[in-house]
């Protein structure tokens, strides 16, 4: 038995809680492992608080993400004693995840964690932060480099928003952070925003050109804040979207599109091959300032994480939220 965040759905609704569970009731895979520490994505608010429906297999373990030891493998890649991490692939929507002190997934999910990364770090960063990667890998083959111009982020305060200022300013580039936050500048310079937007300026309704203003953009905001920020990225620049935390629409025009030649790249995290996971990873565990992770990330408990997913719906989490499940 062990303990598991447990989303059920029935005659008495939907619910989540901390429930003690048996081993033998995890579902199919070829790696058990022993979870140390899982994290609070915007993906498990939604699925903790049932707002959107991201579990479609009741009843499950929630968390999309988790990093551990590796417990037993019948698959020849892993053995006993290895560092994993795990983002995605339906892991805490259709297959039990890792709210739990226990998994078990398929070998092919699983990124063996690189060198210089703990599993709490590697949860620090979580699927905000590769998808974070993710995003500053899309702009980089696009053609970006430190001193093409001032590259915004939006959603700064949430956690593909800190994670992606904080790799960027550490390669070199001139962030702008766009926030509803702007009481916590200090926090976003420090993490190394250069300046500190409020998000109003990008949210309503805008022109289908604006101002030249960014080289790149990286957003995890949508509607029209993405729309905003498409028409004010320079001649030739290039957006990053990953998110939808105003809107899943997308209120835009062609005009950036056709009058400047900017570009916008889709970035999605949950499927991602293997070959583009892998580099994501090893980039992160090179490029990203551990220092700044650190004060980035707040700690909680499995106990604590039914309350978290209220809270980053809510958008009164900073940053990134790490659960120890052992705790
Ligand atoms: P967080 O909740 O940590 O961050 C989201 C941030 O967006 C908030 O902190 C807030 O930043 C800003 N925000 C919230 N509401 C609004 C609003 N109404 N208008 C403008 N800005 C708003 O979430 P994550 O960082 O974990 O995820 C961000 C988004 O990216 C989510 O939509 C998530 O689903 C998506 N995502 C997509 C992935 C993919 O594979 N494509 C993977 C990971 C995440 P501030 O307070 O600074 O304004």
């Amino acid at each position: 038995m062990f303990k598991a965040l447990v989303i059920e759905k029935d005659d008495a609704g939907y619910r989540a809680g901390v429930q003690q569970v048996d081993e033998a009731a995890l579902p199919d895979g070829e790696v058990l492992v022993r979870v140390e520490y899982s994290t609070i994505n915007y993906k498990d608010g939604l699925a903790i608080t049932g707002k959107s429906p991201v579990v479609r297999k009741f009843p499950l373990h929630a968390g999309i993400d988790f990093a551990g030891t590796v417990e037993a493998s019948e698959d020849a890649r892993f053995k006993a004693g290895d560092r994993v991490v795990l983002n995605g692939w339906g892991v805490g929507e259709t297959h039990s995840g890792g709210l739990a002190q226990k998994a078990r997934v398929k070998a092919d999910w699983l990124v063996p964690l690189p060198e210089g990364l703990t599993t709490r770090q590697a949860m620090a960063i979580g699927t905000a932060g590769y998808t974070a990667m993710l995003c500053v890998l899309a702009l980089e083959r696009h053609g970006l480099a430190p001193g093409m111009g001032d590259v915004l982020v939006t959603g700064a305060n949430g956690g593909v928003g800190s994670v992606a200022i904080t790799l960027l300013a550490g390669l070199g580039h001139r962030v702008v952070a766009s926030t509803g936050r702007t009481g916590e500048a200090a926090h976003l310079q420090a993490l190394g925003a250069a300046e500190v937007m409020d998000r109003a300026e990008l949210s309503a309704p805008g022109k289908p050109l604006g101002k030249e203003r960014w080289a790149a953009v990286v957003d995890s905001v949508g509607s029209h804040t993405l729309a905003n920020a498409c028409a004010q990225t320079r001649y030739g620049g290039a957006v990053a979207a990953c998110g939808l935390a105003q809107g899943l629409d997308f209120p835009a025009s062609v005009a950036p599109f056709i009058l400047r030649g900017i570009t916008l790249y889709g970035i999605d995290s949950v499927m991602a091959k293997p070959s583009v996971r892998m580099p994501a990873w090893e980039r992160l565990a090179r490029d990203l300032d551990l220092a700044k992770l650190d004060a980035l990330t707040t700690e909680i408990g499995l106990d604590e994480a039914v309350q978290a997913g209220t809270d980053i719906l809510a958008g009164r989490v900073r940053g990134r939220l790490v659960v120890d499940v052992n705790r």
